[in-house]
């Protein structure tokens, strides 16, 4: 690929720097990315922007109490890079974890932090995207040119997340918080809190709070899974109390957890009803035989149709059973001046309540994409297994998993991308871009998600903006890492849905 320090545009004759690739986002992908980058094409010139002051994207965004993964550090730590603490990591520790790759790997230099990216605009006469970004310091705009994409922005808005519009919201006189917003002035003190929602969130956030305040009410209007178990993982104990090294441990570890995981996805799937009685007992097991367990803990939907948020500890249910929390299963009639009026009539009185509501998924970074002058609607593209867009030249993006970590799939479109652009090198190509076979061309043409598959509301509220799916491996995200693990680097690169210029 072409390696050009600095182009001249010949419309503005100005200076625009240009990079080989450009990596949208320092989140756990953009970071990832930039570190599979650095190792399989050295020398590659990049630039990472970030619209952030800082790297971690969820990490750093979100700031409530409690905040931490639901899933093991292990399988959503990186493959390169030895998890040493407990599985569960709080935000702090995923940061610094990840400023251990960048200082490690040398990656800051790469970084261009508070650069909001607006527009990319790609043109067939140059084979180049020109991207337009604000810095958020300054609000000066910043253009720079690069041959290839690598969108590693996530799948929500950072800005805000979502709330949805409740009656009389504006009558009630306490503070009105969301998470994704969490302000630092806020006295919890003796407070009444009412918490909408009872996922991963809310989940994570009640135990932290319970303690502090009056006291704090989950408001859900049905119940969710909950896994529950120790913030530990015995095997890697075991092993470290061996002395055994901790690059060991942590492949050793991996292969145990994805190994757990597929089994219990496969479980999950073949013997729903079991699986369900499983993961209520463990409720049960801790709140005892006299908990309406059935109204309050037992969802309607099978296992797995959502992400299944871990309890380390048995945090949420001990608060619970301390009667610092409570949970309340209602539909929300109106909001009041003092609190809530639930459909049943009932009314909960709250100093705060918390919009625990989820987000508001955007669909790559809220950037007005154009090629050749044409606006894009991804909407109207195809996706090649979920990482690139029929019609979009020189981009990937990285989606990665709902039930097996995240970060799982940014490992294997880096090597994916990293093998293309080698790719692409090789064959003297300035341009690819996924375009349906002939025996494609009567394909059905389906949401990005199943709804069978995987079903929570941010995703529903807004499939109509994702690019769509085909019925064939090749045109779909599946959502199962222990296939795509496989069939990923035996993609044939000289498949006739890659076309080449
Ligand atoms: C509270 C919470 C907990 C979660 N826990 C888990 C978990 O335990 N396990 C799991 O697998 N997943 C979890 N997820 C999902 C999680 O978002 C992903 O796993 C992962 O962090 C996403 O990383 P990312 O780098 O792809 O995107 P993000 O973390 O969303 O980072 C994207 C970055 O891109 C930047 N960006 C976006 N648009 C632009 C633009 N236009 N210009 C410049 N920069 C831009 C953003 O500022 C952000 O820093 C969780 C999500 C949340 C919200």
């Amino acid at each position: 690929m072409n390696v050009v320090a600095k182009t001249h545009t010949a419309s503005a004759a100005q200076s625009v720097e240009h990079f080989d690739v450009l990596i949208v986002g320092a989140g756990i992908s953009g970071i990832g990315s930039a570190y599979h980058l650095t190792r399989q094409l050295p020398g590659t010139r990049f630039v990472i922007l970030e619209s952030q002051e800082s790297f971690g994207g969820t990490w750093l965004t979100h700031k409530y109490p409690g905040i931490r993964s639901d899933s093991d550090l292990h399988t959503f730590g990186y493959s390169f890079k030895p998890w040493v603490g407990p599985p569960i990591a709080t935000s702090e520790e995923i940061k610094s974890y990840m400023g251990e790759v960048i200082a490690e790997n040398d990656l800051a230099r790469h970084i261009r932090y508070q650069h909001r990216i607006e527009r990319a605009s790609w043109s067939s006469a140059t084979n180049l995207w020109t991207v337009e970004a604000v810095r958020e310091d300054s609000l000066e705009p910043v253009t720079l040119t690069a041959n290839f994409l690598w969108m590693c922005q996530g799948y929500y808005r950072h800005s805000e997340g979502y709330t949805p519009e409740w009656k009389d919201m504006d009558k009630f006189k306490g503070r009105v918080v969301h998470p994704q917003r969490w302000p630092e002035d806020i006295e919890l003190k003796d407070r009444k809190l009412v918490v909408i929602g009872s996922g991963a969130t809310a989940a994570t956030l009640i135990p932290a709070i319970a303690d502090q305040c009056g006291h704090v009410t989950m408001l859900q209007r049905s119940p969710t899974y909950f896994r529950v178990g120790r913030n530990a993982i015995e095997l890697a104990e075991t092993l470290r109390q061996l002395q055994v090294k901790e690059e060991w441990i942590h492949e050793i570890v991996r292969r145990k957890i994805l190994f757990e995981q597929d089994a219990f996805t496969r479980r999950c799937i073949a013997e729903p009803e079991q699986v369900k009685k499983e993961l209520i007992g463990q409720i049960t097991a801790v709140l005892g035989p006299d908990y309406d367990i059935e109204k309050h803990f037992t969802p309607k939907y099978r296992p797995w149709r959502q992400r299944i948020a871990f309890v380390p500890d048995a945090d949420l249910f001990l608060s619970v059973k301390s009667g610092k929390a409570s949970v309340v299963t209602d539909e929300i009639d109106r909001f009041t001046e003092t609190g809530i009026r639930l459909k049943s009539g009932d009314t909960l009185d709250a100093d705060i309540i918390v919009t625990a509501t989820g987000f508001n998924l955007n669909v790559l970074g809220d950037i007005a994409f154009a090629i050749d002058g044409k606006p894009l609607d991804f909407a109207d593209t195809v996706t090649y297994r979920g990482m690139m867009f029929t019609g979009v030249p020189n981009m990937a993006w990285v989606f990665g998993y709902f039930r097996a970590s995240w970060t799982l799939r940014t490992d294997l479109v880096a090597d994916f991308v990293c093998r293309l652009l080698a790719h692409m090198k090789n064959r003297g190509a300035k341009k690819v871009v996924t375009a349906l076979r002939p025996e494609d061309h009567n394909m059905p043409l389906l949401s990005w998600i199943d709804p069978e598959n995987f079903n929570p509301g941010y995703m529903m509220r807004n499939m109509h903006l994702l690019p769509k799916r085909g019925d064939k491996p090749e045109w779909q995200h599946s959502q199962d890492y222990w296939t795509e693990k496989d069939q990923f680097p035996a993609i044939d690169l000289d498949d006739a849905a890659f076309v080449y210029d």
